[in-house]
Order: C-alpha cells, then sequence, then structure tokens
C-alpha cells in the first residue's frame, strides 16, 4: 500500500512539473525507469479516473496520449495541442469569447475550458512538412 502511494505519487509529480505537454506511459518510463510499464498504464488510467490527467488522444500506435489537469493547473484556458509535436498553446482572450459566445448562441452549450483541448497541427510544424 505505502509503496502504490508513493508510485503514483511520483508519476503525478512528474506529470504536474510539465503541465503544458502531452505525454505517452512510454515517456513517463523514460523518466522513472524503476517503474514497471504496466504499473505506469495502471497508474495513469487511476489519474484519469480522478481528473487529474486527462486522455488527448491517441498516437497512431494506438498508445494513449495525456495531459496534466489537476490543481494548478491552467484553469480559464482553453489548450490547443500540436499532434505532431506535442507542444500546447492557450487560447483565451477574444478568440476564446468568440468561440464560447457562438457555440453557447448555436447550440446552447456550455464550453468546459479547462477540460477542452483542440488537437490541430502549430504554425512551425506546418512550415516543416511544407
Ligand atoms: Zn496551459
Ligand atoms: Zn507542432
Amino acid at each position: 500500500m505505502e509503496y502504490n502511494t508513493q508510485t503514483r505519487q511520483m508519476i503525478m509529480d512528474l506529470i504536474a512539473k510539465n503541465p503544458d505537454r502531452i505525454f505517452k506511459a512510454s515517456d513517463v518510463a523514460r523518466k522513472l525507469p524503476n517503474i514497471s510499464l504496466s504499473t505506469i498504464y495502471r497508474n495513469l488510467s487511476r489519474l484519469e479516473k480522478s481528473s487529474i490527467v486527462q486522455i488527448v488522444g491517441a498516437e497512431e500506435n494506438n498508445e494513449l496520449q495525456y495531459r496534466y489537469t489537476g490543481p494548478g493547473s491552467c484553469e480559464s484556458k482553453m489548450h490547443l495541442v500540436c499532434k505532431d509535436c506535442g507542444k500546447f498553446f492557450h487560447l483565451e482572450g477574444p478568440a476564446l469569447r468568440i468561440l464560447q459566445h457562438s457555440v453557447a448562441r448555436l447550440n446552447g452549450f456550455e464550453l468546459d475550458n479547462q477540460q477542452s483541448v483542440l488537437l490541430g497541427h502549430c504554425a512551425s510544424c506546418k512550415r516543416r512538412r511544407k
């Protein structure tokens, strides 16, 4: 029990230190080589259930990608995530307000900023692709 709690804390600390990055179980395994991959998978799914991390998508090989949504994560901003390099960008200010208002007007739907992630390709990755 002791050991389990400690392991989960180590994984959580690592993630919380990089709040604006996408990561996969294999990334955590590289940083914490003493913890087995199956333990990391198990802990990530626990953290996901308690809303400390959020699944933002899967790579082509179906490995799940997570991001930190626990205490201290950016709250009033929506995140744009580049599928190529994993970088996060913040959507805030007028652009976010326009998006919220049009969605609310058209669908009567209230967006959850902290939980929402828009996936795409960032400017520098788009340039590199050409
Ligand atoms: Zn952020
Ligand atoms: Zn990018």
